[in-house]
């Protein structure tokens, strides 16, 4: 019988992955409240606009690092059992430039272009390129098998495992986060809230985290297909601008992007952003298009743009009481909430039964 009323707040990647593995104990009753849901495409829900791959970022020793080890496994698993979750293996093939080493996106990628990186025994075929196989421009260049994962199936399929479980979902929106605890379905009062809201976590009363910030990331879908998965350090376009492509699992189209414009809202796409992104690919991937087309030869399914959920010093996973309820964050995951999930999942999942253990003891 569920003993512990749980109320999860936020149903993006980082509130659907902590609800479905809270869920796997049946002494916990869940209540998964959030503003936006999956099926939503808003600023405020970084969450759908994800490609999403697996392409490690943490530096070594790091827990970053250690979160991304530990959601491999996970997803792996999930490609190769759980087809309906919309994830499906890709050949990654990533790019770097030394001359982008000191720009915003050469250093939000330094750890994944390393030469000898330390996920190289955790992805499947990692293999440098050899030298005089380099385009012209490059430095290096790394290949191995990733992931891409349809958000647009995953985050739904997220929704049904943890309804599967006895879940109960339902649209809520929280001035402070105190104010969760008395959502939880049996109407009474939560033992734990577990705060997953992203971005929001600047704005929401109780937590007001001034470490947290965007990096927009503007995107545009399309029908057309590269056959792999191609990434770049950099661009000569503006240091905080960047190269990728990635193809989702179950007909969910090809994502071009992108930027990584650190402390910028704007929920609109750029035009003249959308021109350059989609040069950009189209000049290292010319078979994305019919030969000697240009951008006309694009078949846009939509333009996008989310906020990725920066935070100085990285994730916060940790527990504390807020006004007499117990919280634990998992928030400010950056452009990694998909790779680390299961990682970071785990970490506040460890943090939610701390907190009920010594409510237990409290009471004895
Ligand atoms: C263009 C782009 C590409 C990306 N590519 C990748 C990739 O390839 N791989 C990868 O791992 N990551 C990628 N990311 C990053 C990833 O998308 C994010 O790290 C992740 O989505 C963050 O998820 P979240 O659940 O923490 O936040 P969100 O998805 O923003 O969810 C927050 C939830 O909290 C709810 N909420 C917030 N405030 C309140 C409130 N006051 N009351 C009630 N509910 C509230 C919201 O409604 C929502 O349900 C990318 C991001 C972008 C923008």
């Amino acid at each position: 019988m569920a003993t512990n009323n749980i109320v999860v707040l936020g149903a993006g990647v980082s509130g659907l992955t902590t609800a479905y593995l809270l869920s796997q104990d049946p002494s916990n009753s869940i209540t998964v409240a959030a503003k936006h849901m999956p099926g939503d495409y808003d600023i405020e829900y970084c969450s759908p606009w994800a490609g999403a791959n697996y392409s490690p970022m943490g530096h070594p020793g790091t827990n970053h690092a250690k979160w991304e080890r530990a959601t491999w496994e996970p997803l792996k698993a999930l490609t190769e059992k759980h087809p309906e979750a919309g994830i499906h293996f890709q050949e990654s093939i990533i790019h770097n430039r030394k001359k982008d080493q000191e720009t915003t996106t050469g250093k939000w990628f330094s750890a994944l272009v390393s030469e000898n990186p330390w996920y190289k025994d955790v992805v499947p075929d990692f293999k440098n390129v050899p030298k005089d196989q380099l385009p012209p421009g490059i430095d290096n260049a790394q290949v191995f098998t990733s992931v891409c994962i349809n958000t647009a199936v995953y985050l739904p399929w997220l929704v049904g495992q943890c309804r599967k479980n006895g879940a109960v979902f339902k649209r809520a929106v929280f001035k402070h986060v105190s104010d969760a605890a008395s959502a939880h379905h049996s109407g009474k009062p939560a033992d734990v809230v577990v705060n997953c809201t992203g971005l929001s976590s600047k704005k929401l009363g109780g937590v007001l985290d001034d470490k947290l910030y965007p990096a927009r990331g503007q995107i545009i879908v399309v029908r057309n297909e590269p056959g792999r998965m191609v990434s770049m350090s950099g661009t000569d376009d503006g240091e905080d601008e960047v190269l990728y492509m990635m193809t989702r699992a179950a007909g969910g189209g090809t994502i071009l992007g992108g930027s990584y414009q650190k402390h910028q809202w704007d929920p609109l796409p750029d035009p003249n952003l959308a021109l350059r992104i989609m040069k950009r690919a189209i000049a290292i991937c010319p078979e994305l298009v019919g030969k000697g087309q240009g951008i006309e030869g694009l078949d846009i399914v939509r333009h996008g743009v989310g906020l990725r959920p920066l935070r100085d010093g990285g994730p916060r996973i940790e527990a504390e009481k807020i006004q007499g309820v117990a919280v634990v964050h998992n928030y400010g995951h950056g452009g990694f909430g998909y790779q680390s999930s299961y990682g970071c999942a785990a970490e506040a999942v460890r943090l939610v039964k701390e907190t009920l253990q010594k409510k237990v003891q409290a009471k004895l």
